[in-house]
């Protein structure tokens, strides 16, 4: 299931969506806060341009929502473990943990999904590499 050719390979690898093989961000790993928001322009290996329009990553906000949800919500569970009463301050603090903690990941993984939505895997595209868009 995570084999090259899946778009769950290219998302959990931060692999560029046509070729899964170049790097999608100057820092590749889900964890790393340094360089964490730069983006290559585009894939090395086959061409594909990452950023094919600006502001092609606005709608990656509404896939980070989501992704912020699980952890928030099992930071909140834990709180239910350990507390009587989970109050809204508590979590407004979830949230704010969860998002310190995973920013990283949270950015990256949003990004690659929202690329992943629009670009297909091409197992040519590392053999003939073509700039472009979609
Ligand atoms: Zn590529």
């Amino acid at each position: 299931m995570l084999g090259k050719g899946s778009k769950l390979y290219s998302i959990c690898k931060l692999k560029c969506p046509r070729c899964h093989e170049g790097d999608l961000f100057v820092n590749n790993s889900l964890l790393g806060y340094r360089k964490m928001s730069q983006m290559l322009d585009h894939c090395p290996v086959c061409k594909q341009i990452y950023e094919p329009e600006p502001g092609y990553y606005y709608g990656a906000m509404f896939v980070s929502y989501g992704l912020t949800t699980g952890p928030t919500l099992a930071i909140v569970w834990l709180m239910m473990l350990f507390s009587e009463e989970v109050t809204v301050l508590m979590f407004i603090g979830a949230l704010v943990l969860s998002l310190l903690l995973f920013l990283p990941a949270i950015f990256k993984l949003s990004r690659a999904i929202w690329i992943n939505i629009f670009v297909s895997y091409d197992p040519e595209a590392a053999k003939n590499p073509q700039a472009r868009g979609h």
